[in-house]
This record gives structure tokens, C-alpha cells and sequence, in this order.
């Protein structure tokens, strides 16, 4: 029987233009894409409903086409699958691995404060260097928490993550890792460091580590290429494919680029987009050549 060829995908989020960073994982997508003779999809991420816009979604599909970049023709849009998050959570829900959440920001800085004041030590930091969620609401009782939620009081949900590990019985939880030459390495997975992470925010019913991981499986992803700033999110998104019983997709994690001050670019420190390149009479075919595609 012929095996299906391998499936990538990219897939930026449209609360922003695009800056060359995008341009570098894009057409690194599609650089190994073609090295494994596979096919790459465009997934849209937009959950954010509040900063996610048509209008950038629209300048999404100008940057790839001018940078050359062809995807299969199903674009996969994350706002309208709600229902598929949803039922994933669902089954979380019944296997008592979610509970809801009311605290606001302000409440976890006070109780992480709380917490360091009286241990006299720092309380343990993320990998992206945030605290810990202190577990406040897990400690709740069931009519507490169902009095607040048919109360409507806003909450997030979170999956607890030591009932979720215990349900591992101590498995190895681990991805493969590949490279460019098709070498590949197994990697373990730590996914306690993240603590009790939000499935789903106040708004809907699903988060960035949720819908990425339903995409990829109901995509039939096999080969995930994104930065490096997702590498350690990935220990969550192997835990939460085993508990969904999802396939785990090989991974690849490309470098990060930065400006001339040594950060790493982000739409949030307004680094340049490519449309301003472009309107700046920057060609396609220079920016590729800078980032290394030739
Ligand atoms: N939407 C994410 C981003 O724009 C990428 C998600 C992923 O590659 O897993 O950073």
C-alpha cells in the first residue's frame, strides 16, 4: 500500500501584517515541504476574536502569494470549528481532567505574592518565564464552582495537569524530532512545567494549545515546522494527543530572527511587516535571498 505523503502546515494568526520572521517560517515550510515531496496547508489562527481582523487575514494571503508560496486549496480557519474544540474538551471534561477557573490576572499575581512571601522563595516560573497558575480554583468544591458558573461569573478552563499526568501512569511521553536531512531523534516531554494550562479562555471554548493540537490531528499533519519559541509548548501538546488519543506529528523547530537590538521580531514590537518592505520597493525574490532561500 502507498504511504500518504507527508503534511505540513503554517499558520500565522491575523492580529497583525506580517513581519519577516513569518517570511522566514513560511518559506521554511515550504523549503522542507518540497524536500519530503510533501504538501503544505494554511491554517488561519484566529480564536482571538477581539484582535484577530479580516483585514489582516486578507494582507495573509497577499504576503504569501508575493513571497511565492503556494498552499493546498482547503484553508482551515480555527474561528469556524468551534464545535471541534469543543467536543475535545468535552472529553477531557469526562475523563476529570478540567476544571473551571475564575480568577483574574490580578488575583494569580496576588496569590503568587501571597505564596513567595511565605515560602521566602521564588515561585516556580513557566518556560516562557511566567509564574505557575497557584491552583486557587482546583481547590474548589464542586457547588462552588457550579453555583459561579450558573452564576455566569467569567471563567477560563484549565486542565490539571498532576490529574492528567497520573492518568499517564507514568508512560514516556515523547516526540520525534527531525532535521532537513530527514535524521530524526526522539525527545522526552515534560509537561508539569507548565502547570495547570488554559484550555479554553473566557470567551471560547478553546486555546492556542487545544486547537493546535485538534488542527493538526484532524489536518493530518505529520510534520510541524514553527519556531523555536514553541519548542517547550510542545511538551503540553504531546500530553494533551495522548489524553485524545491524537496522532503525535514529527517536529522541527527553525531559528528565531531578530532586529539590529538583538530582539526577537514580533508583531508586538511593531517590527517591520512585509507589506511596508514591500511598499518600500523591497523585492520577493531579495527578502528570500537575505533569509537564506535561493
Ligand atoms: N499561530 C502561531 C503563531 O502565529 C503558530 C502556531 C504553531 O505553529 O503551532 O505563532
Amino acid at each position: 500500500m502507498a504511504s500518504s505523503p507527508p503534511v505540513f502546515r503554517f499558520a500565522p494568526s491575523p492580529n497583525g501584517r506580517l513581519h519577516l520572521g513569518h517570511a522566514y517560517s513560511a518559506l521554511e515550510n515550504q523549503r522542507l515541504a518540497a524536500r519530503f515531496g510533501g504538501e503544505l496547508l494554511l491554517r488561519i489562527e484566529d480564536i482571538d476574536l477581539t484582535r484577530c481582523r479580516p483585514e489582516f487575514e486578507q494582507g495573509i494571503d497577499e504576503d504569501l502569494a508575493w513571497l511565492g508560496i503556494g498552499f493546498a486549496p482547503q484553508v482551515r480557519r480555527q474561528s469556524r470549528h468551534f464545535d471541534d474544540y469543543r467536543r475535545a474538551l468535552d472529553r477531557l471534561d469526562a475523563m476529570g481532567l478540567v476544571y473551571p477557573c475564575f480568577c483574574s490576572r490580578q488575583e494569580v499575581k496576588d496569590a503568587v505574592r501571597r505564596r513567595e512571601a511565605e515560602a521566602g522563595t521564588p515561585w516556580p516560573r513557566d518556560a516562557d518565564g511566567a509564574p505557575l497558575y497557584p491552583g486557587t480554583c482546583r481547590a474548589l468544591s464542586e457547588t462552588e464552582s457550579h453555583r459561579r458558573r450558573e452564576a455566569g461569573e467569567p471563567h477560563v478552563l484549565r486542565l490539571a495537569i498532576g490529574r492528567a499526568l497520573a492518568r499517564m501512569a507514568g508512560a514516556a511521553l515523547s516526540y520525534r524530532l527531525f532535521d532537513e536531512n530527514v535524521a530524526e531523534s526522539e525527545v522526552a516531554v515534560d509537561p508539569a512545567r507548565w502547570g495547570d494550562v488554559v484550555l479554553a479562555r473566557k470567551d471560547v471554548p478553546t486555546s492556542y494549545h487545544l486547537s493546535v493540537v485538534v488542527d493538526d490531528a484532524l489536518q493530518g499533519v505529520s510534520h510541524v515546522v514553527r519556531g523555536k519559541d514553541l519548542e517547550a509548548a510542545t511538551d503540553i501538546h504531546v500530553l494533551l494527543q495522548r489524553l485524545l488519543d491524537l496522532p503525535t506529528p514529527r517536529y522541527h523547530f527553525h531559528r528565531l530572527l531578530s532586529d539590529e537590538t538583538g530582539q526577537k521580531l514580533a508583531k508586538s514590537r511593531l517590527s517591520q511587516s512585509l507589506a511596508d518592505l514591500r511598499a518600500q520597493g523591497t523585492s520577493a525574490e531579495a527578502i528570500r535571498r537575505q533569509l537564506g532561500f535561493t
